[in-house]
């Protein structure tokens, strides 16, 4: 052989192979055989067939650590699957780098079409990945195992299933373990299936098929406390399988305990001191239970077996011992068992707790979240319908809002209105109050609401030194009477309005202009000057008689007017405190004499000297006063024969 020649898989195929007798010597003999070859080894493809079969060894009797020196001195080829398998398997060290190893073997292996080999490594590598902490992806492994399994192997099977369902119960929760002992009951039906086929292998198979029952057993004791379940399956343990048997005996003395089945727990642990230990599992913590047993049954027992138990005493065994040390009713067993649990959770439970605390926390989260949306819908729905019965509040406050403002605004229309109408109204009650009807000149109500306001400017200019002074004048048409009797009612009215029109014509809007009754008419003009009163008066006069008056039927009439003045201040002797009506009192007798005189002509009281003297004026004739010197006129008159119709 060259030393050159490449490791390729025809190369190995091609190597010599061991001696027949190598099968028969033991596991040191055949190390020692191999190092032998290797010494007087020629080629690099001899080499590694010797190192990879010394791996192989060193795996199948569990020393890891030689198969990580070998698969470190001859690497293992990509092609060499089996020994890719064992190095990676072997590699404590870094459990993320050897799951993923054997991952890629296995990938390889379904590719290869080795299904054994790859069933073999993802039940390693599940192992491996629950031993490292990651429970889940153990499941998974053991799961795709498996589904796997039904094409490799009953050994390879039995493997996978067993460490599947082993997995389960130690790591799973309830549902879990319930999960595994359905696996280990179903593993005992095909075992029994694989038996009948295979006659050749029937002592493995009921070996396989006690061990199975067993984990059953223990698995309804240990993990599910279902007492009865146990005691069946144990109940189905060959009394001649000694590796078995003592086990099975404690474990059915210690369920019968709990189902309160005293006598036949006695006799069950009676028996368990009697039978044998196991050769292969180490099962010293038999003793424990055993005195667990007696402290439940006697009350009295010794602690020690529970307190001193061994280290490499299973996780689940150690966990349910303390559980039970701590239900005891005895203080020393109560506390030793507390403190162990404690122990125990710090150093082992609490990552795997982790673990599971995660995958349910998980769980929760999961079900927080799908709660949370539910919820968060639920609120949505909830702040949408508050929005929606927001809006529609406020939609309808808006329209309420809208509603009574547009009331207000018809009230406040409605009061416009009615207060327009009752001020046009009152307008109109006024101007009615105030207004004669036929002429449209003030009444005399006019005036006296009036003729203070004038009287007060006099006496206010009288004070002032102003010199102010007010001619009042009241005239009245001259045989009126007449005119009615002549030419009929409607041609008097026709003679008053044509009448008031002209008198309306020649006065100031200042002045007072009213009808005062009848055929008479009142008139309060201010003075300009003291002459102007017999001018104003003058000017009535003239108006009236210088042009006919036209009647209905359209004939004309000639109307004169006699007008009697009073001038105030002066015409009452400088005296400013005398009330209005005495002044029209003045002027009525100023007329009086006027028509005495002849009509169609004015008188006016230019001055009254003796205001004290009023009384006595006013009662006699104004020319006897004139005569008596009380008061002093002016006149216009004109012949009495132009006045008369
Ligand atoms: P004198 O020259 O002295 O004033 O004589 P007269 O006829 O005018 O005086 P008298 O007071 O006797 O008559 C006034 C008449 O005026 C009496 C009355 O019927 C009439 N009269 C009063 N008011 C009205 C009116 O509104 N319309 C009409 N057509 N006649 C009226
Ligand atoms: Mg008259
Ligand atoms: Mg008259």
């Amino acid at each position: 052989m060259a030393a050159d020649t490449p490791v390729t898989a025809e190369a190995l195929r091609r190597q010599p192979r061991f001696p027949a007798d190598f099968e028969a010597l033991t596991y040191p003999q055949r190390i020692d055989w191999l190092q032998r070859q290797l010494e007087a080894a020629d080629s690099p493809v001899r080499r590694y067939q010797l190192v990879s079969e010394r791996a192989f060894e060193h795996y199948a009797n569990g020393a890891n650590a030689e198969v990580v020196v070998a698969c470190r001195e001859v690497a293992p080829q990509a092609f060499h699957l089996e020994y890719r398998f064992v190095c990676a398997a072997a590699d404590e060290r870094d459990p993320a780098g050897s799951i993923q190893g054997m991952l890629d073997v296995h990938a390889d292996a379904m590719a290869a079409g080795k299904v054994n080999l790859a069933v073999q490594v993802l039940s390693t590598a599940a192992w491996v990945q629950s031993a490292a902490g990651d429970v889940a992806g153990a499941f998974r492994s053991y799961e795709q195992a498996l589904s796997l399994a039904e094409h490799a192997s009953p050994e390879t099977l039995n493997d996978v299933t067993l460490n599947t369902a082993t997995l389960y119960v130690m790591h799973g929760d309830r549902e879990y373990v319930q999960k595994g002992v359905a696996l280990q009951v179903e593993t005992i039906a095909r075992f029994r299936k694989l038996k009948a086929e295979r006659p050749d292998a029937a002592a493995y198979f009921d070996d396989v098929i006690a061990l199975t029952q067993y984990n059953a057993g223990v698995a309804h004791a240990l993990h599910l406390q279902d007492y009865a379940r146990a005691l069946h399956w144990f109940g189905r343990l060959d009394p001649r399988n000694r590796e078995l048997r003592k086990s099975a005996l404690v474990f059915s003395a210690l369920s019968a305990t709990e189902l309160g089945r005293t006598s036949q727990a006695r006799a069950w642990l009676a028996a368990s001191r009697a039978a044998p230990a196991s050769s292969e599992m180490d099962t010293a913590y038999l003793a424990c239970y055993q005195e667990l047993i007696k402290a439940k049954l006697n009350g009295t027992a010794q602690l020690a077996p529970c307190r001193d138990l061994a280290e490499n005493t299973p996780l689940e065994v150690s966990l349910d011992i303390f559980k039970r040390m701590a239900d005891l009713p005895q203080p020393a067993w109560r506390q030793a068992g507390m403190e162990r649990l404690h122990g125990l959770f710090v150093a082992k439970l609490e990552p795997q707790l982790k673990q599971s605390s995660m995958r349910a926390a998980s769980r929760a989260e999961l079900s927080r979240l799908q709660l949370e949306s539910k919820l968060n819908g639920q609120l949505l729905e909830k702040e949408q319908a508050l929005k929606r019965a927001e809006q529609d509040k406020l939609r309808g406050q808006r329209l309420l809002t809208a509603a009574v403002v547009a009331i207000l605004l018809l009230v406040l229309l409605v009061i416009a209105l009615r207060l327009r109408h009752d001020r046009r109204l009152a307008r109109q009650f006024l101007s009615m109050s105030v207004h004669d009807g036929l002429t449209g000149l003030h009444n005399r109500r006019h005036f006296e609401h009036h003729v203070e306001r004038e009287i007060n400017l006099v006496k206010r200019a009288q004070q002032e030194g102003t010199g102010q002074s007010i001619a009042l004048c009241l005239f009245d048409i001259d045989h009126f009477k007449r005119i009615n009797d002549s030419h009929g009612h409607d041609a008097g009215d026709a003679v008053l309005k044509q009448f008031a029109q002209r008198i309306k014509a020649v006065t100031r809007d200042s002045d007072l202009l009213v009808r005062w009754g009848g055929e008479e008419f009142l008139l309060l003009a201010r003075l300009a000057h003291a002459g102007e009163s017999h001018h104003i008066a003058e000017r009535i006069r003239t108006v009236v008689a210088t042009q006919p008056f036209t009647l209905p039927d359209q004939r004309v009439l000639d109307v004169t007017c006699t007008v009697g003045a009073v001038v105030y201040p002066r015409a009452v002797g400088g005296e400013s405190d005398v009330p209005w009506q005495r002044l029209v009192q003045l002027a009525d007798a100023a007329l009086y004499l006027g028509k005495r005189k002849g009509r169609n002509c004015w008188v006016c009281i230019d001055n009254v000297v003796d205001t004290a003297a009023l009384d006595r004026i006013l009662a006699q004739d104004l020319e006897i006063s004139v005569r008596e010197g009380l008061i002093v006129l002016g006149d216009g008159l004109e012949p009495s024969g132009v006045a008369s119709a």
